[in-house]
């Protein structure tokens, strides 16, 4: 287990104070802005769970920044309570991005420093290249499908055939996935899997970069960042895959796909998220997914991960989610969040908060989330990232809800009649089978 710092114990140590905040927050205004507006309007605090959290918010922390308190900013170990979510920017009248000066405290902090549950991660990404977060060493990677694919063709009649192809040359799909599900929930993987014999995708994993997760770019450690994202790119380019499929995992695309921009990385392939596929597969008539199932009229809602909606696809992933939920279900059975799609809250699971130590602003923070889910009244949450699953999950049961957090491809395979008995270990006892 990597050694949890918790907040309290950051507060007490000040980093290098070396950031000229001011020159940098005048930079992240936009041709003609009117700084006068942001001394007033407030609508990035309003809108952010962060604030009060340390006593700072967003706001104020563009005042302070103006006003030089360098020291301030370079020391508040509010930087590692805001998500980096990008909501201040969304609502803000003059664009400011808020993360952008956030991002540049947190690479200031000495590494000894920072909370060690998020460098503990980067370093472990940085161990092997398979580039995963929890240290999975390629082999390990491997052997787990190998034997949890053997499983499934021994024990599922429907799915004796089953594949799970590892570096396959030329794959259309180089799909990859959050160190979570093979190290934790090996069972997981497999309604992707099955998905994939359903449409008849012609796919791949790699022993190489085939890890999701980036907490590197997290830690503010650009070179880091950069290290994870050239593996990753490497390991595609080597086997000559077009698409680079992010699987449900929020933060995986983001990083991946900034960071091909940010490091002027060659990537000879597009990047994707599955999101858009079942949508697509859908639509196609691939995937013959309806809401039959749901006899009960079970109500469900859904989560907008802000790394693939507000800060990368926009509204449009977001439509095509509730294309596929709609379906999923039925028309009548989803009730969305308010605010949604792109002014959506962030849940308080990204920005590598769940691995900060600081569990308990972490729920406070969540608290706006958890609010937000209990109004919808559903039973469950659908969302196609792991931190928001991690987190929705955590303040559920932390602030008492009765709502369960579950993954698409687990209700997709449900509609299809071939969840396995394992499989279901994120549904209730109404689906449990
Ligand atoms: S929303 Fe924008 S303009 Fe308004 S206070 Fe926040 S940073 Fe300033
Ligand atoms: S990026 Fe998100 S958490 Fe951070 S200040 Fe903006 S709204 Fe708040």
């Amino acid at each position: 287990m990597p050694e949890i710092r918790t907040g309290n114990e950051l507060m007490t140590e000040s980093a290098v104070a070396s950031i000229n905040f001011r020159e940098a927050a005048l930079k992240l205004l936009p041709e003609g802005a009117n700084f006068e507006a942001c001394l007033t309007c407030g609508l990035c605090s309003s809108g952010c769970p962060a604030s009060g959290i340390e006593n700072m918010d967003p706001r104020k922390f563009i005042r302070m920044a103006l006003l030089g308190m360098d020291e301030e900013l370079s020391t508040t170990p509010w930087i590692w309570c805001c998500t980096l979510c990008k909501r201040c920017q969304y609502v803000c009248p003059m664009s400011i991005d808020v993360s952008q000066l956030v991002y540049l405290a947190r690479g200031n902090w000495p590494e000894d420093r920072k909370p060690s549950g998020i460098v503990r991660s980067c370093q472990l990404t940085r161990s092997s290249d398979s580039t995963s977060a929890m240290g999975m060493p390629p082999a390990d990677f491997v052997s787990v499908v190998e034997e949890v694919l053997a499983e499934v063709r021994a024990t599922q009649p429907g799915f004796s055939q089953l594949r799970a192809p590892i570096d396959k040359r030329g794959a259309h799909f180089f799909v990859n996935q959050n160190s979570r599900e093979p190290m934790n929930e090996p069972e997981e993987m497999v309604p992707l899997w099955k998905i994939f014999d359903v449409v008849g995708a012609d796919w791949t994993y790699a022993s190489k970069g085939w890890a999701a997760e980036n907490f590197c770019m997290f830690s503010g450690n650009e070179e880091a960042w950069r290290e994870v994202i050239r593996k990753r790119v490497e390991a595609v380019n080597e086997l000559g895959c077009e698409v680079w499929l992010n699987t449900e995992c929020g933060h995986s695309y983001y990083s991946m796909w900034q960071g091909i921009e940010r490091f002027g990385l060659r990537a000879n392939f597009r990047l994707e998220s599955i999101v858009t596929y079942y949508a697509k597969w859908i639509r196609e008539g691939k995937l013959p997914i309806d809401s039959r199932w749901n006899t009960h009229g079970i109500k469900f809602t859904v989560q907008d991960p802000c790394m693939i909606v507000r800060k990368a696809y926009g509204d449009a992933i977001a439509e095509d989610m509730r294309f596929v939920v709609r379906t999923l279900v039925g028309e009548e059975n989803f009730v969305d969040m308010q605010p949604n799609r792109s002014a959506n809250y962030c849940c308080g699971g990204g920005g590598g908060f769940l691995q900060a130590g600081m569990t308990d602003h972490r729920r406070a923070y969540g608290k706006r989330k958890f609010d937000q889910i209990a109004a919808t009244g559903a039973a469950y949450v659908l969302t196609p990232c792991h931190n928001c699953h991690s987190q929705m999950h955590d303040i559920g049961h932390y602030y008492g809800g009765h709502y369960g957090v579950v993954h698409l491809w687990t209700l997709i395979c449900l509609s299809l009649g071939i969840l396995g008995k394992n499989e279901r270990i994120y549904l209730g006892p109404d689906l449990r089978g």
